[in-house]
């Protein structure tokens, strides 16, 4: 089957799994995502799966990307922030749909890759540093949304991240400390503070405090 029938069942199977924000599904549509996986895993671009892309890092499952998407409700005004460029395919899918996306990547090798990714998508409002996103991004806050796509322990986000979101903002990141028990949580913030809300069970590779090459021997 050809790539562009297998993008059309997936499309399919993500509204049967719960997306059904427009916006959401036509950017993922948009976002060819062939480009973000390792040649050896083209043909399982479509699959609703996550794939390997090095370092001990995934791309995360299509129907993640668009459910986390559809729970952070962004819209064309707003200035987002992501923790955990990885691929990049999760911040293509973003800059489709806000004003401007400053995404934050600790591994080098990985940050590099997808920064190439987003020049021939001419993604031209997507902004990139190298570090530890737990740090957030303060140059740059408040942001109205930030996306985290690495799971933090169980008791709360990082304080910074929670620091640099707007009143109105909302902030999504997996929390858990076991990878089984980890779950999507949406946090909003108001003026009196923050609102939780638990959203439903997922699998992400652990946030990582400090850059890989800060310690000998960190992963
Ligand atoms: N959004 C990515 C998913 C990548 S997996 C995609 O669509 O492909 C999570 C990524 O978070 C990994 O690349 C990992 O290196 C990165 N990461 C983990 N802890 C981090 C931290 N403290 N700061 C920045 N990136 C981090």
């Amino acid at each position: 089957m050809i790539l562009e029938a297998r993008r059309i069942r997936l499309l399919m199977k993500l509204r049967r799994s719960g997306v059904t924000d427009h916006r959401v599904l036509g950017a993922i549509e948009r976002v060819p995502r062939e480009l973000f996986v390792p040649d050896a895993f083209e043909d399982q671009a479509y699959e609703d799966i996550a794939l390997p892309i090095g370092l001990g890092q995934t791309i995360s499952q299509p129907l993640v990307v668009a459910l986390m998407t559809q729970a952070l409700m962004v819209d064309e005004l707003h200035k987002v922030l992501e923790v955990g460029t990885g691929s990049g395919y999760q911040g293509a899918v973003l800059a489709k749909l806000c004003r401007r996306l400053y995404t934050i990547e600790r591994h080098r090798d990985l940050l590099t890759v997808a920064e190439g990714r987003f020049e021939k998508l001419r993604l031209h409002n997507v902004t990139t540093r190298h570090g530890d996103g737990m740090a957030g991004w303060p140059e740059q806050a408040p942001f109205q949304r930030i996306l985290v796509t690495a799971a933090c322990g169980t008791s709360a986000p990082p304080p910074a991240l929670t620091d640099q979101l707007a009143v109105g903002g909302v902030l999504v990141i997996p929390m858990g400390d076991d990878r089984r028990q980890q779950h999507v949580v949406r946090f909003t913030r108001s003026d009196s503070g923050l609102e939780r809300e638990e959203l439903w069970p997922v699998r992400f590779v652990p946030l990582v405090p400090d850059l890989p090459d800060a310690a000998a021997g960190a992963p």
